[in-house]
């Protein structure tokens, strides 16, 4: 009996522990996704969808600007997006790496109920040279006035889209027709302005306090010279993260992924179907691998799967992995869905 009433009061304990942990952990979490680029996987099979996995699109979920930022759309990535966590009135760019309809199938879908959904909210489509006759007949022939919903970007080497906190690039990869990488890069930002500081050294409030925060150097009403960059914490160093798909083993890729914090590849074969990837200009698990060392990126996720790896079959993709990790450690395999959080660098 004794034992029962102590079990009991550990119990109330317990829940009560577990009602206030929960509590702070949601409140810990909403204050960490303010700050994360979370990166969402909506399919993640090469060709054709599996039971378990969809084609081709990832989701950048900008928490700053409210905005997700699409990369490639197979059929069905609406359905996937219902499916996950993500707001589809926020998706405000798609970026398109080639015209295999793996990639883009799902773009008209989408779009049609984007326009349905009456947001007012058109989206910028960025993509290689055929992209917007694709869309354009695809409008033509179903009926539907896209003209207000979407404003389609013909892309080239070099950069694609710039504003105040992001500069997205891309460059020519390897495969069967024109397919492009792209490397996405958050702009640094200045130090946390030394407020005390600034007050203890007498500086009177008002717009001098904007041109210190920005690092200006301002001469004080008193003849002093204050620099703005010493009243500055360090400089906050952007994210970079990179999505190359589909490509056999490239220096493009190289190049577009130096450096980044997160490197998406694709690895539709495994080592020992080198020959397959050579052929149809895709990438083995072991170059993905290579790729992500020489570019000496921090992780490196794999991508777009062949469906000849599922479940039962001889090879499984945890084969990939380990083929993959033995020459980059720092290597995961996507899922549907599979969330990967990106922290700011502080
Ligand atoms: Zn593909
Ligand atoms: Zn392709």
């Amino acid at each position: 009996m004794g034992f029962g009433s102590s079990f009991g009061r550990y119990r109330i304990a317990h829940s009560k522990f577990s009602l206030v942990f929960s509590q702070r952990s949601r409140q810990d979490k909403e204050k960490f996704n303010a700050q994360q680029v979370e990166i969402t996987f909506l399919g993640t099979s090469s060709g054709v969808p599996t039971r378990s996995r969809n084609v081709s699109s990832v989701a950048f979920r900008l928490p700053q600007q409210a905005e997700v930022w699409l990369f490639d759309c197979g059929e069905g990535t609406q359905h996937q997006l219902l499916r996950s966590d993500l707001k589809p009135s926020q998706i405000r760019r798609i970026f398109i790496t080639h015209l295999h309809g793996d990639h883009i199938f799902g773009l008209m879908g989408l779009i049609a109920s984007c326009g349905l959904a009456g947001t007012g909210q058109t989206i910028d489509l960025y993509g290689p040279g055929g992209l917007k006759d694709y869309i354009d007949a695809c409008s033509r022939y179903s009926y539907m006035d896209i003209a207000r919903r979407i404003t389609v970007h013909r892309i080239s080497t070099g950069i694609v889209y710039e504003d105040d906190q992001f500069c997205v690039s891309c460059a020519k990869l390897t495969h069967r027709v024109p397919a492009y990488g792209y490397r996405i890069v958050e702009k640094d930002r200045p130090g946390r302005f030394q407020l005390e500081q600034a007050q203890a050294l007498g500086i009177p409030p008002g717009p001098i306090y904007g041109q210190l925060k920005q690092g200006k150097t301002v001469t004080l009403d008193d003849g002093r010279t204050i620099r703005g960059t010493e009243l500055c914490g360090k400089p906050e160093v952007g994210r970079k993260w990179s999505y190359c798909t589909d490509t056999v083993f490239c220096d493009a890729a190289v190049e577009l992924a130096q450096s980044v914090d997160v490197l998406i590849h694709e690895a539709t074969f495994a080592h020992q179907d080198a020959q397959m990837a050579f052929d149809r200009l895709h990438s083995t698990s072991t170059m993905a691998a290579q790729v992500a060392q020489l570019a000496q990126v921090q992780t490196l996720l794999m991508t777009h799967f062949s469906p000849r790896y599922a479940p039962g079959n001889a090879i499984q993709l945890e084969d990939l992995l380990a083929e993959a990790q033995a020459i980059f450690p720092n290597t995961k395999l996507a899922h549907d869905f599979f969330t990967y959080a990106l922290e700011r660098h502080r």
